[in-house]
This record gives structure tokens, sequence and C-alpha cells, in this order.
């Protein structure tokens, strides 16, 4: 059974879509989705060895090697133009890593439909990334499971324009104002404060104001969210 994690993102494949899911493992993702029978084609990409070779047991043992192609590639070469991949699934990286796996293979994403990328920290880097590079945001999702909160966003191609609030949280996590948003945010918002605290005596260097400058714009930004 899949984590409700990988669960939530397999969620937001669309039936028949042709999968490439990079940064793969064990491959878990794809082979759900195929055994569903809501895919029929994936491509697992891997940049490590152990890895990649997990991967390739996973999809042998479970009788999946003539739907799921595992390759060993960084980031978006394991993607071939002959695949004709229209869906992307990154999840359980750092938001920059996505971001720059996007960013280096941004020729391989002409003819892809939706990117669903599921972001373990800095979500906004890949809000920045798609307002950069002709993408909009269609979905979030935001979920709890072991005690660690997780961010979901799902882009297709487009324009929109988000204000700072949103690039911070998300447009739509924002409008829906869940629990686990409310958790993750007060968190986040003790910490900065906690930080804040801490630089108080900490000298008047340009940097040391800039940083406080900083934090005191994000407390005020989350501020108003969360005292209403
Ligand atoms: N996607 C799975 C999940 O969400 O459960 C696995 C997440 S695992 C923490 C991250 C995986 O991404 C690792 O296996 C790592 O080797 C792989 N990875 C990191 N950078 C990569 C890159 N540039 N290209 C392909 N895979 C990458």
């Amino acid at each position: 059974k899949l984590s409700t994690r990988l669960d939530t993102v397999a969620s937001f494949v669309e039936e028949g879509a042709t999968l490439a899911d990079i940064g793969s493992d064990h491959a878990y993702l794809p082979c759900h989705l195929v055994k569903l029978g809501r895919i029929q084609k994936a491509i697992a990409g891997e940049v490590v060895k152990g890895p990649y070779e997990s991967a390739v047991k996973n999809v042998r043992k479970k009788g999946l090697s003539d739907e799921i192609t595992v390759r060993l590639a960084n980031g978006l070469e394991a993607i071939h133009e002959s695949d004709g991949v229209d869906t992307i699934t990154i999840a359980g990286m750092g938001g920059p890593l996505i971001a720059s796996i996007l960013s280096n293979g941004h020729e391989k994403l002409q003819n892809v439909k939706r990117i669903i990328t599921q972001p373990n920290i800095h979500a906004s880097s890949i809000r920045e990334w798609a307002v950069q590079n002709g993408w909009k945001i269609i979905d979030e999702e935001i979920l709890k499971e072991d005690h660690k909160i997780y961010e979901i966003i799902v882009l297709e191609q487009g324009h929109a324009q988000y204000d700072d609030l949103e690039m911070m949280v998300g447009p739509y996590l924002l409008d829906r104002k869940s629990n686990v948003f409310i958790e993750k945010w007060t968190r986040e918002s003790d910490e900065w404060k906690r930080v804040l605290g801490s630089l108080e005596n900490a000298g008047n260097t340009n940097e040391i104001i800039e940083k406080k400058e900083q934090l005191q714009k994000k407390i005020n930004l989350i501020g108003g969210v969360l005292s209403n």
C-alpha cells in the first residue's frame, strides 16, 4: 500500500496519462498507477545507482516491465521524445532541487501537459519557477503523515500571477486554509519569531538588518492569515 503522501500525488495523475516519475527510487508511484489500470505506460527515472536498481527489481517483481521503463538518468534526461510523456511527477525532494530539474530539462517540457510536484521543503521555489517559465498552478494539496507536513503543487501550461503571500503559502491552500495549513504556518511563523528574537542583540550589520526585515515581512504576511 502506498503512503498517503504518494497516493495523493498519484491522485492528480489523469486517466490514460503517459507518465515520467523522476527520482522514482523504488518506483512505487508508477507501479501503483499501472496496477490500478489508471495508466498504461510510464518511465521511472533515477540518477543514483542503488535506487535505480531497486526500481528495476521492483518493476520486474510486479511483472510490469512491459509497461514501466526504468532509466538511470539525471532529471528529465530520463525522458525520450518517442516516449510521448504528457505528465511528470517529482516527489520527495526539496523545492529548489525540483525547480532545478525542471529548468535543466526545460526542452523536454514542450509537450507535457501536467507537472505534479511534492516538495519536502521550500515549495515557494516551485511557484517561482512556474511563474517564470509559463506554467500556472491548477491545484494544490497539503497533508500530514507521520507528523510531517507535505505540500503538493500541480502545474499546467499557462500564465498566472500571484501576490507575495500566495507565492509563499500557495494560492489554493490559502483559499482553503485547512487545519494542516494553519498548523504548518503557525509553526513556521513561531520559528521566524524565535530567530528574529535571537537577532535582537546580534549587532547592526547590513546583513543582519536585511535578515531581520525579511523575517518581519514574512511574519507580517502570514500574521494576517493566522489572525483571522
Ligand atoms: N519519489 C520517491 C518518493 O517520493 O517517495 C522517492 C523520493 S527520494 C527521497 C528522492 C529520490 O530522487 C532519490 O532516490 C534520489 O536519488 C533521486 N534524485 C535526486 N536528484 C535526482 C535527479 N537529478 N534526477 C533523478 N533522480 C534524482
